[in-house]
């Protein structure tokens, strides 16, 4: 079962988060409900426990449905040729808070808050400035009509899930006279969980009353629900329940609510007709930003031309871009050497490889005149037609950024043009980036198809 489990996660979190973090998982035992992992130090306990432990325990689920509840502790294997770090020497602290503040009183079904997923720490820039508007209203006054459900929906790593729990915790330790509200943060995936186990055991109405009895239901990561008609079907209808009660409803999805295919239509319609925001592709802008607000929480001295390396290079999601971080923070930490460019290179090295194939020009003039509609031979072209001239641009823009050709060569490849008119074009990408969120997102995107 445990290989199971492991070679779930493995595909699940891909190679590289495995191999950082995962991977020295060790089973420690089975015993009733109840499966202890450990790991070799606290942080890696924390981090996991943090990170991967809904994951962990979701998948043990999977295989074994009597599996209640998932412990990770810290300890070496007795088994094995894994090194065995003593607690004491490792006294590597990542972006981790010193001091967990307790959960909030919560039904049972509710999954647990991450301390670190508040408002404060929310870096708001122009791609999620609208979702953190709508978020920050629907804490301080929930069931507004207009706000109600409030649907968040973006790719991965961009915020959803720290927005969600920036609510819930706003909302359970409001003061100013104001009764803390009871709120039922869970995943889809979780709900589905508790759902099943309540049939199992004839136990669905103590399941209906205890969520129907919260202030703010929150699911996150909806999509996992389609395929699962059943509890589609039970969701809908404590989903209609909770509003006509006049109770907040706070749903996250990778897609907003008419691209969810897949989702019983009825459902759709209800999901998409209170507020509906939008977490974009996050910019260079706001990577830098967060990474700065992270560094600078860690307390920990990175400089600049470090997190403009990361800012640049990663730029998949805000989760990757953060574990890029910490893993330059331990290292620095554990080896107790200040950071520096080769140290991030060092340290980086698998995952900026990931990030760093190979890409060639003729490749990238294919993909952008594929995807706005145009002969590849218009790279090459004298034409100055907008709708030519500037998809030409982008790509020389994107050759700049994903290769490691010069401004002289890039213009060769492009009907001999010279260095000054791939100076151009960059520059005003560049600007128009920064001004234009949907044109932002355009490139972005090519740049994704481009890198994976
Ligand atoms: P999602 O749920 O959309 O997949 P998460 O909310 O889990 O993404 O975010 C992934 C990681 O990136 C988290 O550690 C989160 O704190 C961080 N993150 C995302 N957006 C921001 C932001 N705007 N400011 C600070 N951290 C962020
Ligand atoms: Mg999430």
């Amino acid at each position: 079962q445990w290989a199971r489990v492991r070679a779930r996660l493995q595909a699940e979190v891909g190679e590289v988060e495995y191999r950082t973090w995962l991977k020295q998982v060790a089973l420690a035992g089975v015993a009733g409900d109840e499966v202890t992992v450990i790991l070799p130090t606290r942080f890696l306990r924390d981090w996991v426990n943090k990170e991967y432990g809904e994951l962990i325990t979701a998948f043990w689920q999977a295989e074994n449905p009597a599996i209640r509840n998932v412990e990770i502790r810290t300890g070496t294997q007795t088994r094995g040729t894994a090194p065995s770090l003593a607690e004491a020497s490792a006294p590597v602290q990542a972006l981790a808070p010193a001091a967990a503040p307790a959960q909030p009183a919560r039904p049972d079904s509710a999954a647990p808050l991450d301390q670190r997923f508040t408002f404060d720490t929310f870096v708001v820039g122009k791609p999620n400035e609208f979702a953190y508007a709508c978020a920050r209203r629907v804490a301080e006054a929930p069931a507004t009509p207009g706000f109600n459900p409030l649907f968040l929906y973006g790719g991965v790593g961009l915020g959803k899930t720290h927005l969600m729990h920036a609510i819930a915790w706003e909302l359970s330790n409001r003061g100013n006279g104001r009764a803390p509200a009871s709120v039922a943060y869970m995943s889809a995936e979780k709900f589905m969980y508790r759902f099943i186990n309540a049939l199992r055991s004839q136990s669905t109405l103590e399941f209906k009353n205890e969520l129907r009895s919260v202030d703010v239901l929150m699911i996150d990561d909806l999509q996992f629900l389609i395929g699962k008609d059943n509890t589609q079907e039970e969701f809908f209808h404590t989903f209609n329940a909770l509003v006509d009660a006049g109770k907040q409803i706070v749903i996250s999805a990778d897609k907003s609510p008419s691209d969810l295919s897949g989702l019983e239509d009825r459902l759709r319609t209800r999901l998409g007709c209170g507020m509906v925001a939008d977490l974009h592709a996050t910019t260079f802008e706001l990577r830098y930003s967060i990474l700065e607000a992270k560094a600078q929480r860690a307390g920990v001295e990175v400089p600049a031309k470090v997190l403009e390396f990361l800012a640049r290079k990663i730029t998949t999601n805000n989760r990757e871009l953060e574990g890029a971080l910490n893993r330059l923070v331990a290292h620095a930490n554990l080896f107790n050497r200040p950071l520096t460019m080769e140290t991030a290179h060092e340290v980086l090295h698998d995952v900026l490889r990931a990030h760093d194939r190979k890409i060639s020009i003729q490749e990238i003039q294919k993909k952008v005149s594929e995807h706005y509609n145009i002969r590849v031979s218009e790279m090459s072209s004298a034409r100055r037609a907008r709708n030519i001239a500037r998809p030409r641009q982008i790509a020389m823009y994107l050759a700049k950024q994903l290769t490691s050709k010069s401004l002289p060569d890039i213009g060769r490849h492009f009907g001999d043009r010279d260095h000054t008119t791939v100076m151009h074009a960059v520059n005003r990408v560049t600007e128009l980036i920064a001004q234009d969120v949907a044109f932002a997102e355009d490139v972005d995107l090519l740049r994704r198809t481009l890198e994976s």
